[in-house]
């Protein structure tokens, strides 16, 4: 711990919840917890794991809708475009304790996600959140900006995680699905309802193909349609009228309760862990018979080149192979350290 101390940044954090709370500044960023403390949380994007029922809300305005969609409850929310800064002054109630100026900047996960940028007494901190460099086709592209700190995801930190370009996995699905089709089975994509299942759907539009969303799919994808993406036509998922179509479903429940009228079904889970045989089981799909490493995280290169762009004096890592990383970077003269290579709660600064 007092190893930790000696890392003393300004603006000071601690890792806890999940997050970062900046207690000097009235300040969480993605605590998994909710934050009825009058202060303010920073959700990054409306994946589950960074969002909860919070007091008061900083966030992108496509987050802001998916966030209603997902998180009940009533709380106040400021909207904060991309690369606009925010100074605390300008923050209505509840109040920060110290001034900082704050910015968001895309992180090319999913439509929505942004690095938050904060700056308190000439010094910055950017916390990256769940980030790609890979450019997408239903999410912003990637944006990184300078900072002296940096906090930043490290899920697939180890170098056995190399993605092949995006645009080869989607063609390897699409044609899964057609070849599915052609053979008089039912493809089914297993696939995250927020991101994941927009990603896919916005590569099958060529060829037209039928195809049928889960009721959480289809919510999701309404709302990245209201905030103008286009995408193929699709209908809702009926497991009695499924024969045919192209299904892409976050849960295989709803077809393996109706086994005799889906007729059969080949599954293919989308995830980055695809590549690695031995999380095989982790996988939604533990029984897919196809895997396809479609990611919406840096993979390894991605997370070394990341660290170069944004060339900071010295670096955090979260979740995944945290230690791992660090230990990379560390190698390379960065000075790294990981905070959640554990659970318990490090003390850094103040
Ligand atoms: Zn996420």
């Amino acid at each position: 711990m007092a190893e930790l101390q000696a890392v003393a940044t300004t603006p000071g954090f601690v890792y806890r919840n999940g997050g970062l709370h900046f207690p000097g500044l009235g300040l969480w960023m993605d605590p998994s917890k909710p934050v009825r403390t009058g202060e303010w949380s920073v959700v990054t994007h409306a994946h589950a794991d960074h969002t909860a029922r919070h007091g008061a809300v900083l966030l992108t305005e496509p987050t802001r809708r998916l966030m209603r969609a997902r998180v009940p409850g009533r709380r106040i929310e400021h909207v904060l475009d991309y690369s606009r800064v925010l100074r605390s002054g300008d923050l209505g109630e509840p109040s920060a304790r110290a001034p900082f100026t704050l910015s968001f900047h895309p992180a090319g996960h999913i439509l929505g996600s942004a690095m938050a940028r904060v700056e308190h007494e000439g010094d910055s901190v950017l916390y990256t959140g769940d980030f790609k460099l890979r450019p997408g086709l239903s999410s912003e592209r990637c944006e990184p900006v300078a900072a002296r700190t940096l906090v930043m995801e490290t899920t697939y930190g180890r170098p056995r995680y190399r993605f092949p370009p995006t645009a080869a996995v989607l063609e390897d699905i699409v044609r899964f699905c057609t070849t599915t089709l052609e053979q008089g089975a039912t493809p089914v994509l297993l696939a995250y309802s927020l991101g994941k299942t927009q990603e896919v759907l916005s590569a099958l539009c060529d060829p037209v193909l039928p195809i049928q969303l889960h009721p959480k799919a289809a919510e999701m994808t309404r709302i990245y349609a209201d905030l103008g993406h286009r995408f193929p036509a699709w209908t809702p998922l009926d497991p009695e009228s499924v024969r045919g179509h192209v299904v892409i479903t976050p849960t295989l429940r709803p077809l393996l309760a109706e086994p005799g009228r889906t007729g059969p079904l080949r599954i293919a889970s989308l995830s980055g862990w695809a590549l690695d045989s031995r999380r095989a089981s982790d996988l939604p799909g533990g029984q897919a018979h196809r895997r396809f490493p479609l990611s919406d995280h840096a993979d390894f290169e991605d997370l070394l080149e990341f660290v170069r762009q944004v060339n900071p004096q010295r670096v955090f890592t979260l979740h995944g192979f945290a230690a791992d990383f660090a230990r990379v970077l560390r190698r390379q003269g960065v000075e790294a350290r990981a905070l959640s290579e554990d659970d318990r709660q490090l003390d850094l600064a103040l």
